[in-house]
């Protein structure tokens, strides 16, 4: 499919070319044949008036060689275009493909993108349906189906319904756009104590504390949503890859232009061949060792990085195996100069609407 668009935009950019080309050339005869016969005119003119033959003006076999200069003249110059023509085919045969294939990269990279997520998201997909799918008919082949096995059956489905609410939830995550307007400033301590009420009840069931130690006075420049569902992502972590009894710490440091947000757990850690990848779609690392699984596609990590990106800010991951991990968040400061010009902006904007 690309290759034939490559072709047709190729082809589009030397017809552009070879149009210009064409019309230069066509101007450039007409007034070079037009400047030849004003000035055999004015020779003309000049000879009948001071010329000392005037005779021979009239003479056919000057008037004929004058004709025969007059077409050799126009012949060499519509050779002489007609090479420029070709010069200028060839090399805008290869300007144009170039040009062609520049244009539609970006287009192409994030066709092969959206390819990969379809191709990602359907084999994600496709366990949780086919599990459905086989106890369900095996359920119906059976005529002594008793309401115990019926019940069994439909609290296993339910949990794989949940399994797919997550991954459509997960997926959803990942398509939000900019929104610039809706950046504000911010108290993150707020923010993160929501995110800490959300994930009380799975903290509770594992006996491990959750505590911040972020100040109130640190302001941020983002979109509160936004920040609250990526402090729940890494808490949410923080939780499932750490044994009972464990400790997750969030502190806060704010110097310069940005307020840098430190989550610490102690829990199973991350290799350092996994550590690059964890930020990728649908990256799971195997934590094998550990006693429980946890549950999760894999997308989590990705939205997280999407949500920092669209709030300006930065994100990483420092990790040692069997010791824990510390994700460090970067978020502008509501003071900084780029923020806090984009706020007025942005305020003036909402006031004026
Ligand atoms: P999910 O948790 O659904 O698998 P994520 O994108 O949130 O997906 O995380 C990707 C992987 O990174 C996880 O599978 C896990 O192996 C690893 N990971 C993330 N956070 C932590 C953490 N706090 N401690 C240890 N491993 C982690």
């Amino acid at each position: 499919m690309f290759k034939s668009a490559l072709f047709q935009l190729t082809l589009l950019y030397l017809l552009i070319i070879m149009l210009i080309s064409l019309f230069f050339s066509v101007n450039i005869y007409r007034v070079s044949v037009n400047e030849i016969n004003n000035n055999i005119r004015r020779q003309q003119t000049n000879f009948e008036r001071y010329g000392p033959g005037r005779a021979f003006i009239q003479d056919p076999e000057f008037l004929e060689a004058r004709e025969d200069l007059l077409n050799e003249a126009k012949s060499s110059l519509i050779i002489n275009l007609l090479y420029t023509n070709i010069v200028i085919l060839a090399l805008g045969g290869f300007a144009s493909y170039y040009f062609a294939k520049r244009t539609l990269k970006p287009i192409e990279e994030s066709h092969q993108a959206q390819m990969r997520f379809a191709s990602d998201a359907s084999h994600e997909l496709r366990s949780p349906l086919a599990a459905m799918k086989a106890e369900i008919e095996v359920a119906l082949r059976d005529p002594r189906l008793s309401k115990e096995e019926s019940l069994s059956l439909l609290s296993s489905n339910l949990e794989e319904v949940d399994r797919l609410k997550l991954l459509a939830e997960g997926l959803l995550g990942l398509t939000r756009e900019r929104q610039d307007v809706e950046r504000s400033s911010t108290s993150i301590s707020e923010l993160i104590d929501r995110a800490i009420d959300l994930n009380e009840k799975k903290a509770k069931m594992k006996q491990i504390l959750v505590s911040s130690k972020v100040g109130p006075k640190a302001a941020v420049y983002v979109n509160s949503e936004e920040i609250t569902e990526l402090f729940n992502i890494l808490i949410d972590n923080a939780i499932k890859y750490s044994d009972k009894g464990k400790k997750v710490i969030i502190s806060a440091k704010t110097g310069g232009d940005f307020t840098e947000i430190m989550v610490k757990d102690e829990g199973y850690g991350i290799s350092e061949t996994d550590l690059p990848h964890i930020f990728d779609r649908f990256y799971r690392a195997d934590h094998s060792r550990s006693k429980n699984k946890a549950e999760g596609y894999g997308l989590g990590l990705a939205i997280a990085k999407k949500i920092v990106e669209l709030n300006s800010g930065e994100i990483e991951a420092k990790s040692r195996e069997g010791k824990g991990s510390v994700f460090v968040v970067k978020l502008p400061n509501t003071n900084t100069r780029e923020s806090g010009l984009r706020y007025n902006i942005i305020e003036k904007f909402n006031k004026k609407g």
